[in-house]
This record gives C-alpha cells, sequence and structure tokens, in this order.
C-alpha cells in the first residue's frame, strides 16, 4: 500500500498540492533539492574547449583507421591515446552504429566522399 501521493499544504508555496517529502509538494520539493543552475555560455572555458576537439579529433581518426580495418589496439597506438580509451571509443562507436541503423532503414551504407 501507500506510493499514492497524499494532498497536504506546502510549507513553501502555501498551497494544497501532493505532498512530496519535507512538507514540500513535488514542484518546490524539486526547486529546493535540485535548483535549476544556469550552464552559461561559455565564458572562461577555454582549456576546456581545446581539450574537448582534441577529443573529437582523435575520436574521428580512430574511426577512421576503424573504418579501414584496423584492429582497436592498432587504431588506439595510430591515434597515440591508451586501448582503455580506444575501447571506450570503440563502444561509444557501436552504440552509434546501432543508434544509425535502427533509426533510418538505408541498406546503401555510407556515400563515398
Ligand atoms: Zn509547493
Amino acid at each position: 500500500m501507500g506510493g499514492r501521493p497524499v494532498n497536504k499544504l506546502c510549507i513553501r508555496c502555501h498551497r494544497v498540492r501532493p505532498h512530496t517529502a519535507h512538507g514540500l509538494c513535488n514542484s518546490c520539493y524539486s526547486t529546493v533539492h535540485y535548483p535549476y543552475e544556469p550552464t552559461g555560455t561559455g565564458s572562461g572555458g577555454r582549456g576546456v574547449e581545446k581539450s574537448a576537439a582534441a577529443l573529437v579529433g582523435r575520436l574521428g581518426d580512430f574511426h577512421q583507421y576503424r573504418r579501414v580495418g584496423r584492429t582497436v589496439v592498432e587504431a588506439s597506438r595510430l591515434v597515440g591515446i591508451s586501448s582503455r580509451t580506444a575501447w571506450r571509443y570503440e563502444a561509444r562507436r557501436k552504440a552509434e552504429i546501432s543508434t544509425e541503423s535502427t533509426s533510418t532503414t538505408n541498406d546503401q551504407g555510407e556515400t563515398c566522399d
């Protein structure tokens, strides 16, 4: 039994609403405990941006090597990443491939550049 929200007077917004916890309704509870944090528009994040771009570049190179038939370990050496990182890339690559193949029914594959 239980699990059904009980209507109570919320201590924050003073309205009778389904009670969540600590005398707060659901929306007040989430506002208090999970306050919205603005993500900002990129002030002072240059170092992060740079490394993210480098990571995307390495990921692209890794994909390219894998596409031409290199093993994960070979590709990791060529790109200059650890094999542990390479396997993480590989997992992401496989996830992306499966997402593509399920979302589209295109059997043509990739077009040539
Ligand atoms: Zn409330």
